[in-house]
């Protein structure tokens, strides 16, 4: 038997040299050569086979067990944000991109486990597969690997990622949260242009108002969540972007609005769309306008298995006590696109919190003072590699 708990702490100082060094060298969306470039060179080192994605940008590991068996794909999101880090660590980003979200820690909590699961092939059977992926925070880098066979040979059975960080007052640190079922909305963009007809401001019977009709339109479109979607589900419809106009006495041609949308399951998240386009071409018609419209679909609901969950959370009572684990009851509208990996096979996707102060205070994700407790790492770790084993020991 594996003593999983045990090799997780004693790999520990590596896991948190890997989360250092990654730290340095932050990169942004598809663009991450350096990062791959290290993390090739530790997989190198592992002795563990490799091939990369959309451009050198995203590394796909092969380790295969003792024996045929199903396969698990292991996710961990590798990109940094165009933040200017400002905590004043040692090993702090000097390159003008910031790990501001801990995903220099999911990457180093993949190797880790990539480690120990490559020197206990015997210990399970089937196949793991390493999903190392760029271009979570935008523009999305799960589906274009998908796309190109990420999934496929030997096909994925089954899927698991976490996220670490300041997951706020429902999950203490030290503590992981697990979701069976919706837990991250589905998030979408609204790209509207109402044309009218521009004039003198003093004449406003020579123009179509676009100003007026776009004010119309911005709230008609607060009814759709209020008026037409069951209360009890959760959705939302903002508009974030209104722009148009020049000065005090010119009426202009075009207004531009644009505005996000959360939803929880395809169907609403289908009907929101065409909703959208209804009350645009209502208003628009009335006043004598015209518009362009763009629904523009971005990541999928992130919804987890129910049964997966319930194996993860059994292998996860082995790691933390049970007390450290949270139920999340309510889904967030926050998005995530490991939805991708889990629209293809099913799993599950869980929070281990792990936030750590700077100056006295924790802060949020994507600030410049954003930090992770690495005290945590080898937890990552070793659930990980506890769910991964189960579940192929199982299957
Ligand atoms: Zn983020
Ligand atoms: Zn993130």
């Amino acid at each position: 038997m594996l003593n999983i708990i045990d090799r997780a702490k004693n790999i520990e100082n590596e896991i948190i040299n890997w989360r250092r060094e990654l730290h340095q060298i932050p990169e942004v969306g598809l663009n991450l050569p350096q990062t791959a470039k290290y993390i090739t060179a530790q997989l190198d080192k592992m002795g563990i086979e490799y091939h990369t994605l959309v451009k050198g940008n995203a590394i796909v590991g092969l380790i295969k067990g003792n024996g045929k068996g199903k396969t698990i794909g292991l996710r961990a999101d590798i990109d940094g944000l165009p933040v200017k880090e400002e905590t004043g660590l040692d090993f702090q980003s000097t390159n003008g991109n910031m790990h501001a979200c801990g995903h220099d820690g999911h990457a180093a909590i993949l190797l880790g486990a990539a480690k120990i699961l490559n020197e206990n092939r015997d210990k399970f059977r089937g196949n793991v597969k390493l999903l190392f992926q760029p271009g979570e925070e935008y523009p999305g880098g799960a589906k274009p690997m998908i796309e190109e066979g990420a999934m496929e040979s030997p096909k994925v059975d089954a899927v698991m990622g976490l996220h670490l960080g300041n997951l706020g007052k429902g999950i203490p640190t030290g503590k992981i949260g697990v979701c069976y079922g919706a837990m991250m909305a589905a998030v979408d963009v609204m790209h509207i242009k109402i044309k009218g007809k521009g004039a003198h401001g003093a004449y406003p019977h020579q123009s179509i108002d676009p100003i007026v009709i776009a004010s119309e339109v911005v709230l008609a479109l607060q009814t759709i969540v209020s008026r037409e979607i069951n209360p009890v589900e959760p959705a939302v419809v903002s508009v974030t972007r209104i722009e148009g106009g020049f000065n005090h006495n010119i009426i202009p041609d075009i207004v531009e609005i644009q505005g996000t949308i959360r939803t929880l399951n395809e169907s609403t998240r289908h009907r929101i769309a065409k909703r959208i386009e209804e009350i645009v071409k209502g208003i628009t018609m009335a006043h004598g306008g015209s518009y362009e419209y763009k629904y523009e679909y971005c990541y999928p609901a992130l919804v987890n298995s129910e049964e997966f969950t319930k194996t993860f959370v059994e292998s996860a009572k082995k790691i933390v006590s049970e007390e450290d684990i949270v139920e999340m009851k309510t889904p967030v509208m926050g998005a995530e696109d490991m939805s991708f990996f889990l629209r293809e096979a099913p799993g599950t996707f869980f929070y281990l919190s792990n936030p750590r102060e700077i100056d006295g205070q924790y802060y949020p994700h994507h600030n410049p003072k954003f930090d992770i407790d690495e005290s945590q790492l080898w937890k990552g770790v070793a659930l990980v590699l506890q769910g991964t084993i189960d579940w192929l020991n199982k299957n």
